[in-house]
């Protein structure tokens, strides 16, 4: 994750500090840097806590919860909610209008999305997604950051559920369908070339239809973090295994479009992903969608013994 707001409290931190003020504070921590990378994360804030993300879900692992039903999402399919995108030299990043809200069983409350960003590796040959699924990662990962209950990012880091955060997978196939939504990210990506440039979507596409088909029924859960600086302990993480099938050319449109510093001969913007932290003693739970079927027709389920029980305790009855 990368909310801008995190940087905003950087910023704000090196203000009030007595800090050297010619030092760029967005450079505190980067991602390919060894001086400034993942590596060195641990002494910045939560980073080095025992309920970090991302993580590599083993799925033989989680377990089963009955109460998790399919994600309901309300006024994602609004383009107009999308009002801008923003190179911020990290991620590139859309600002959401207030009105689309998250809901489900197994959440605590309603949650309501504020921003989305992506992480991605160096093109389609490479992983760039942040969480695994049984030690694979994949081409990218979409991150719809929401807080509960509407409340402001900063309030939200002091619950410790006050963030949730929708994952899905993108993967370059050359067999997937062509995006028209995708396609218009991709075009727009040139606008934000630059860090601190941004642009109005006006309309242009719809959460919804980046989302493509995926099955908002199959999704893994677990109480996790921020995947950036201050890394805060406090996101509910629902995490999508199928992932949005894309042209190849939308993920190499990333990292070969966007820069992460504001000149265009500077480093590109690419492998913005944190590495996988430890599960711990956490536990990861799989949504009833995900439950795995009988493997033979033939094996009755408990369910089904049910009325042959009641028809043989019936006949017990009577004799
Ligand atoms: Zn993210």
């Amino acid at each position: 994750m990368n909310p801008t707001w995190v940087q905003h409290f950087i910023v704000l931190g090196t203000l009030l500090g007595a800090g050297d003020t010619s030092t760029d504070t967005a450079d505190t921590w980067c991602y390919e840097d060894p001086k400034c990378g993942p590596e060195t994360w641990a002494a910045l804030g939560h980073c080095s806590g025992t309920r970090q993300s991302p993580i590599n879900i083993v799925t033989p692992a989680a377990v089963h919860n009955p109460h998790l039903g399919a994600v309901s999402l309300a006024g994602y399919g609004d383009a107009g909610k999308l009002i801008s995108m923003e190179n911020t030299g990290k991620t590139v990043y859309v600002h959401l209008a207030d009105g689309l809200h998250l809901s489900a069983q197994g959440l605590p409350a309603t949650y309501t999305a504020k921003s989305f960003h992506l992480h991605w590796g160096q093109g389609a040959a490479r992983p760039g997604s942040e969480h695994f699924i049984n030690h694979k990662g994949f081409s990218m990962e979409l991150h719809i950051v929401h807080t509960k209950n509407n409340l402001s990012t900063t309030d939200a880091l002091k619950d410790p559920e006050g963030i949730a955060v929708l994952a899905f997978f993108l993967q370059a196939t050359a067999h997937a369908r062509p995006s028209p939504s995708w396609d218009s990210f991709t075009q727009h990506l040139k606008k934000v070339a630059l860090k601190g440039e941004d642009t109005d979507l006006e309309g242009s596409f719809s959460l919804r239809e980046l989302l493509g088909s995926v099955d908002l029924a199959r999704y893994y859960r677990y109480q996790g973090s921020l995947t950036t600086p201050n890394c805060d302990e406090v996101v509910v993480w629902t995490v999508f295994p199928d992932p949005i099938l894309v042209p190849p050319d939308v993920v190499t449109a990333f990292p070969s479009i966007l820069n992460s510093t504001d000149s265009d001969s500077g480093p590109r913007l690419q492998n913005n992903y944190r590495p996988l932290q430890s599960l711990g003693d956490r536990q990861v739970e799989a949504s009833v969608a995900l439950r795995v079927a009988p493997s033979s027709s033939s094996t009755p389920r408990p369910a089904a013994l049910i009325p042959l029980l009641i028809s043989i305790a019936a006949i017990t009855w009577h004799l």
